[in-house]
């Protein structure tokens, strides 16, 4: 790691590859023999033609895309997916099946009752949204034109272990905090979503992989910007599409490739947590908060049951070189967030540190 580097635990945005970084720096004020950078380019150059037309056909190539799925490439956040669901999907039965599992499948739900007739399926709050619901306890509405699911819940540090039986009703998931950490079999949803500033680039790009019979009219008066279908129809080219993420998302999906793609992320982010995991189960100081068969690989929060100890704790990592490690807002004690691009030694230097704290705080 570059000397003045820090291991930055933040939830988002968050770390980047260094190789990621240390390419776009040395293509930065001329990319191939262009005599520009990426950012100054037209995005309908031939030069730009290639970068988004590798990206995608990179993303397909590392997620096993089905040829039957539209790749689009948007802006607006994954929050502007919690919109841009309903007003596409909800357009038959108008009814939708939302799992509130915690902050942002809560406004997922919250934004799906303005545009249609949102129902729950199940809510975790009583118990704190300290797990995910078993397949028993969904209730289900059977001519649901999708089921509302968010695969791994970044502010409580959850995620769903299975993915439900819908009996047919396509399965959105928002997978802003998990996508490429492990691989998906695409052709189990109808619709899958991310905010690139997790685990695939900066903050700006908006991923949505959408199955093409999904693509129909959306809802009357859906703004331009908001219909996947004319996004499909015009390869996310409709307007400027978020030229640099894309670019640099093409640059971290090489990097997934390098590594040996999702099987290999998913073995690396395994054993990252695992040592996290296996640490904070038999301290006596820290906590994990989630219960074990909910646990996310990519967001570890932790407390130890004194707000003003978590504080100490949160500084003086800081001052150690361990930064962000502070919980959301929301919810206080502490977060690990350990997506791709946090090595493993990241992860073991941080266990050192949090045992030595645990050592002088007995
Ligand atoms: C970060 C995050 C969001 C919000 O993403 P924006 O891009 O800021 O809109 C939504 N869902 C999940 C699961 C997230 O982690």
């Amino acid at each position: 790691m570059s000397s003045k580097r820090v291991y930055n635990f933040s939830a988002g945005p968050s770390m980047l590859p260094e190789e990621v970084l240390t390419k776009a720096a040395s293509e930065l004020l001329n990319y191939e023999n262009s005599g520009m950078s990426v950012m100054e380019m037209s995005h309908r150059s031939k030069v730009y033609d290639g970068i988004i037309t590798a990206a995608e056909a990179k993303l397909r190539s590392v997620m096993a895309i089905p040829e039957d799925y539209a790749v689009l490439f948007l802006q607006g956040g994954a929050t502007s997916q919690f919109t841009m669901v309903p007003m596409n999907l909800a357009t038959k039965s108008g009814v939708a099946d939302y799992t509130l599992t915690g902050v942002f499948s809560k406004k997922s739900y919250q934004e799906g009752k303005r545009f249609c007739d949102a129902r729950i399926a199940y809510d975790s709050k009583e118990e704190n949204y300290s797990r995910l619901p078993k397949q028993e306890e969904l209730v289900l509405t059977p001519h649901a034109d999708y089921f509302h699911m968010c695969e791994n819940n970044t502010i409580y540090g959850s995620k769903w272990s299975y993915l439900p039986e819908t009996n047919g009703v396509p399965i959105v998931s928002d997978m802003s905090s998990c996508i490429l950490s492990e691989p998906v079999d695409v052709a189990k949803y109808g619709v899958i979503y991310a905010g690139a500033q997790k685990n695939m680039g900066p903050a700006g790009l908006t991923v949505v992989i959408v199955r093409k019979d999904l693509l129909g009219e959306p809802q009357e008066k859906t703004p331009v910007m908001y219909g996947y279908k004319l996004m499909a129809e015009n390869n996310s080219m409709y307007n400027t599409p978020p030229t640099y993420g894309i670019y640099i998302l093409k640059l971290v999906l090489e990097w997934v490739e390098s590594l040996g793609g999702l099987t290999a992320m998913q073995k690396r982010n395994q054993e990252k947590a695992a040592l996290l995991y296996d640490f904070l189960d038999q301290s006596n100081l820290f906590q994990g908060k989630i219960q074990k068969d909910s646990r996310s690989m990519m967001n570890v929060t932790f407390v130890t049951g004194d707000a003003d100890l978590d504080a100490a704790f949160v500084a003086e990592a800081a001052a150690a070189g361990f930064v962000n490690l502070k919980g959301h807002r929301l919810v206080g004690g502490m977060r690990a967030s350990i997506y791709n691009a946090m090595p493993l030694q990241g992860v073991k230097d941080l266990v050192d540190f949090m045992a030595k704290f645990e050592a002088e705080h007995k």
